[in-house]
């Protein structure tokens, strides 16, 4: 019994080494990432459920790693938020959707939103609103253009700044999601004082649609969000079923792979703007 203990609290520390260093790695490749612009940025699209037409695209980061191919954002991006190395990220995002849009208007397509997440460590820092102030009007976009997807973990972290800063993207004209809802703490007298847009339904409701209590949370999110007069997104739509359910339940939107996985911004021209 005793050699076995050994032999896991070695297991225990050569795992917890393991997961140390690669933190570490990645760490630096951000780095190197950031310097050499190894992302890119795919896009998804949002259907309206009503019309079954593209509403706006959300972006979503990729980082294309040489000799190792694409790493998942999650699995960086918390890496990213520790080491601060969010903040040049969050702003090469927001910098290349601001091209992007430009790009596709100058092209002549109808445009529609593109939604932004912002990571809530970047959120909550005091000059936010003034760095992105400042990469909408270097972009030269309207900024109807751009939407913002924030967890409500993120809000709740500082109610006043967030709050404050709402109102000013409001102000601004840029539209706010609350992303992931029912995944967090949801206070719900906040979620009536907060200046939000829409919200976000959590692909772990979504998922399993036959269970009955996934359908009953839905169900109430969705009114919820009728009460309080936001639009609602139902995320990681995969299946009809999936659809006939959401669509029965009068939800606005909808997003998963049923109609696209996120695509690069030349499939996006290819499948739905030209
Ligand atoms: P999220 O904001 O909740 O994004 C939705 C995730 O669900 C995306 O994963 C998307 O590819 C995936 N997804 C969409 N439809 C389906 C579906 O039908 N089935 C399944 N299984 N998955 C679906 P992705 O792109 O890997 O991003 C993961 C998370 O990383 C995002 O979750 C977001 O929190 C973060 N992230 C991605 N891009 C950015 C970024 O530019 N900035 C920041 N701060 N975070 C980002
Ligand atoms: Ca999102
Ligand atoms: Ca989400
Ligand atoms: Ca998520």
């Amino acid at each position: 019994a005793k050699e076995r203990g050994k032999n896991k609290f070695y297991v225990y520390t050569q795992e917890l080494h393991n997961e140390y260093s690669r933190r570490l790695e990645i760490e630096n490749a951000l780095r190197e990432a950031v310097e050499n612009e190894q992302f890119e940025i795919f896009y998804q699209p949002i259907i309206d459920v009503k019309t079954g037409h593209v509403a706006s695209l959300e972006a979503l980061i990729r980082w294309n790693r040489p000799e190792y191919g694409f790493v998942s954002p999650t699995e960086f991006i918390p890496i990213a938020e520790e080491t601060g190395q969010i903040i040049s990220i969050g702003r090469w995002v927001a910098r290349s959707v601001c091209r992007q849009i430009k790009n596709w208007q100058q092209l002549g397509y109808s445009l529609v939103p593109i939604s932004i997440n912002v990571s809530g460590m970047d959120f909550q820092l005091p000059d936010f609103m003034e760095r992105f102030k400042e990469i909408v009007n270097e972009g030269e976009i309207d900024p109807k253009w751009i939407e913002i997807e924030i967890t409500e973990s993120a809000l709740m972290n500082d109610i006043q700044h967030a709050m404050q800063t709402l109102k000013d993207l409001k102000e601004m004209g840029v539209r706010c999601a609350m992303d992931d809802f029912g995944t967090g703490y949801s206070s719900l007298s906040y979620l009536r004082k907060f200046p939000v847009d829409k919200l976000k339904i959590d692909r772990s409701f979504v998922k399993d649609i036959s269970n009955q209590e996934n359908q009953a949370i839905l169900r109430n999110i969705i009114q919820l969000a009728r009460n309080l007069r936001l639009l609602v997104v139902a995320e990681g739509v995969e299946t009809q079923e999936e659809l006939r359910f959401l669509q029965s339940e009068m939800c606005d939107y909808v997003q998963g792979y049923l109609y696209s996985q996120p695509i690069s911004a030349a499939g996006i021209e290819d499948r739905f703007l030209k």
